[in-house]
């Protein structure tokens, strides 16, 4: 009998076939996924597990014997390649077949690669699965010099592992701030000044041009204004694309992700994707979040239409990243905002943006102040504010707005 077939056995995937089990959902349950672990969180992978602090077997969601005790079916190691939207049919490489009444897209996303010359020498590496954090890890005890490409999350969050082990480390970013596509400035600078105290050569506004290598192996990143930066290990963090073949070759319409509507369906009713790889309406636009909060509240959302309870999806995002001894915490989109407030001290590295637009709260982002981002969830989960004045105002306490 056809219940839910799920492709993609990650963050969403695994979340969508617990949360459906958890809402009382009592048909067949099949969860695909093309890597060979059982369902593991990727955030410790460029964190703890990377600096050998947390133990593989910790990475897992559940316990091996959860699917068998849940009824959900995992394969493993099986790479879905073809959808027949009219039969209603997931073919697997392994030549099996599976019907369905309800097919999620949980793909993910991709790394993107390098397009210079000489991206494709031994010892460049991008980091997306356990099996590539563990041969990170190996390359890691051999090298001294590694150069970071891309300062985003995953490139700061290496770079922040690397120096800390003590290796020489070079980050190049073509913008000219770091994580800039996430955070306001006042963010951006606060972690360069860091990383630049933790020893680490940060150089912005900076194109790689190609990699040079002895030996079929890398040697040199060269910049486009001709420096040299010595290597014998490259880590890419120049951003993802959104796993989309699968949803091209049923005919799904794509457009910087599977487009799927408030409902995170597609236009065939039958089909959903949800997390990294969905694009979804947000307010006026279409957006694609990668993030654990996306991909967990969409599978929830997924989860609760399938057994018949539908609310559409209309979140507060939210997103951490942990570099050294500063925890970085974001809710809201700040990208846009109009006026910043600084609450508590830049300088004692425990502070937080206020973000707004007009006089309305559109984000916070907070370094070391976790109290500060909750509050920030609750507020912007409740659709209310606080003045720009209120948010600068230390003496203004949080606790007596929201009860
Ligand atoms: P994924 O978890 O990527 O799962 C998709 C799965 O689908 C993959 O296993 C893939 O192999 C499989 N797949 C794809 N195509 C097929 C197919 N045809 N057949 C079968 N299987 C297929 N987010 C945060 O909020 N905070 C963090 O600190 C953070 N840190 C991160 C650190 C790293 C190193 C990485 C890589 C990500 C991090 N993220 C973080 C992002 C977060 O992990 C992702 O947003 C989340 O995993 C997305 O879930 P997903 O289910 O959409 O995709």
């Amino acid at each position: 009998k056809p219940g839910t077939v799920i492709v993609g056995a990650g963050q969403g995937g695994y979340q969508l076939a617990a949360s459906l089990r958890e809402f009382g959902y009592a048909e067949p349950i099949v969860l695909i996924g093309e890597e060979t672990e059982q369902p593991y969180q990727r955030p410790p992978l460029s964190k703890a597990f990377l600096l050998g602090e947390m133990a593989a077997e910790r990475l897992a969601f559940r316990s091996p014997d959860f699917y068998e005790k849940q009824n959900i079916e995992l394969i493993t190691g099986a790479r879905a390649m073809t959808i027949d939207p009219i039969a209603r049919r997931v073919e697997l490489q392994t030549g099996a077949a599976l019907g369905y009444d309800h097919l999620v897209l949980a793909t993910g996303a991709r790394n993107r690669a390098l397009p210079v010359p000489g991206a494709d020498s031994d010892g460049v590496m991008y980091l997306r699965t356990l099996a590539d954090s563990h041969a990170i890890r190996e390359r890691f005890e051999r090298a001294q010099d590694i150069v970071v490409i891309g300062a985003g999350f995953i490139g700061l969050e290496l770079a922040a592992v690397a120096s800390k082990v003590r290796k020489t480390v070079t980050v190049v970013e073509a913008l000219p701030r770091v994580m800039s596509r996430a955070v306001t400035p006042i963010v951006s600078d606060f972690y360069a000044g860091e990383h630049r105290r933790w020893g680490v050569d940060l150089i912005c506004d900076a194109g790689v041009g190609a990699l040079d290598a002895s030996d079929g192996k890398v040697s040199k990143v060269v910049l486009s204004d001709g420096r040299r930066i010595p290597a014998d290990l490259v880590l890419v963090g120049i951003g993802v694309a959104p796993a989309i073949e699968l949803a091209m070759q049923a005919g799904v319409a794509v457009d910087n992700g599977i487009v799927v509507d408030a409902n995170l369906s597609t236009a065939d009713p039958r089909i959903s994707a949800i997390g990294d790889c969905a694009s979804f309406p947000l307010g006026q636009r279409y957006m694609r979040l990668e993030s654990v909060q996306n991909a967990v509240d969409q599978a929830r959302c997924v989860a609760r239409r399938i057994v018949g309870r539908s609310e559409p999806y209309s979140p507060v995002p939210w997103f951490w990243s942990d570099q050294r001894d500063l925890k970085l915490q974001m809710v809201g989109l700040t990208a846009g905002a109009e006026r910043c407030v600084v609450r508590g001290s830049i300088e004692k590295r425990a502070f937080s943006v206020f973000c707004f637009t007009g006089e309305t709260l559109i984000g916070v982002e907070s370094v070391n102040s976790g109290g500060d981002h909750i509050f920030g969830r609750r507020l912007l989960n409740a659709g209310e504010s606080i003045s720009p004045d209120e948010a600068g105002d230390s003496s203004f306490d949080f606790r007596e707005r929201i009860a």
